[in-house]
């Protein structure tokens, strides 16, 4: 594993991003780690905490033994308090603490303690100000408050930027995110990138976003693939192909992966 803290600060310094993918299950966790190596690229491997429950921490953390000397970051995504603690503990690299819920004051305090339990086992952390609605855009003053106190390594930011697919492509308040960036001296990410055209995302990225996350298009580039596979080939109890698992999760596999490898160029890591 890459030394999460460099990687983050060599992006902030040469203004590019890196991107942090959802992960799952066994393929979708290959796919990043491939995708990492063929790009020679960092990648934030994620898991929420709804894909911890899926797999298993412990399941997650022996895999991870495998990513020691790769440039694949192990990360916590919108990790409640007990699983950023869990995660630290199983050895992550990096935890998102999402307290953006509850009030600043409230959001300061708990992130603090997270930031410093993470920042003693040399984990980084990331927070977040406002919350992913049309109404919830980050205050850059609160985010200067909530970086200055807490001390994160990394700060999600809410400016019209939303999870899941957008309906229309979205506008982003690129300045407001100015405005945050002249206030607030760490690196920003974005969450809610699927289906962002590639323009929007250069700009953001110009605009200081270092980390860039990616989940419901790879979950929609997975599904798809499966579903196509099992169009092609209606179940045959003669036809071994036509049911083993090997192929159809292999494709799906390798469409995840094409679209992390693609993610990963645009972000010019
Ligand atoms: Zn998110």
């Amino acid at each position: 594993m890459v030394e999460a803290k460099k990687e983050v600060k060599k992006a902030f310094l040469n203004k590019y991003a890196i991107g942090s993918f959802n992960i799952c299950n066994l393929e979708t966790f290959q796919a990043v780690f491939n995708a990492s190596k063929e790009t020679n690229s960092p990648v934030f491997l994620s898991t929420s905490n709804t894909s911890i429950d899926y797999m298993g921490l412990e399941n997650i953390k022996n895999l991870a033994e495998g990513l020691k000397r790769t440039k694949v970051i192990l990360h916590l995504d919108h990790g409640s308090y007990k699983n950023a603690v869990a995660c630290i503990n199983k050895g992550y690299d990096s935890v998102m603490f999402d307290a953006s819920r509850l009030s600043l004051k409230k959001n300061i305090m708990l992130t603090k303690k997270v930031v410093d339990y993470a920042h003693e086992n040399n984990v980084i952390v990331e927070g977040e100000v406002g919350v992913l609605e049309k109404d919830g855009l980050t205050n850059p003053g609160e985010a200067e408050d909530f970086a200055e106190q807490t001390g994160v390594d990394l700060l999600a930011v809410s400016v019209g930027n939303l999870h899941g697919y957008y309906k229309y492509m979205p506008v982003l308040d690129f300045k407001r995110l100015l405005e945050i960036k002249q206030v607030v001296k760490t690196p920003l990410v974005l969450h809610g990138a699927s289906g962002l055209n590639d323009e929007t995302i250069k700009t953001a990225i110009r605009h200081g976003i270092v980390k860039i996350n990616i989940d419901t298009e790879l979950r929609w580039a997975f599904t798809k693939s499966v579903r196509d596979f099992l169009r092609r080939n209606s179940m045959n109890k003669f036809n071994n192909k036509s049911f083993d698992i090997r192929n159809y999760l292999g494709e799906a596999r390798k469409s995840f992966e094409r679209k992390v490898v693609d993610k990963i160029r645009l972000f010019q890591s």
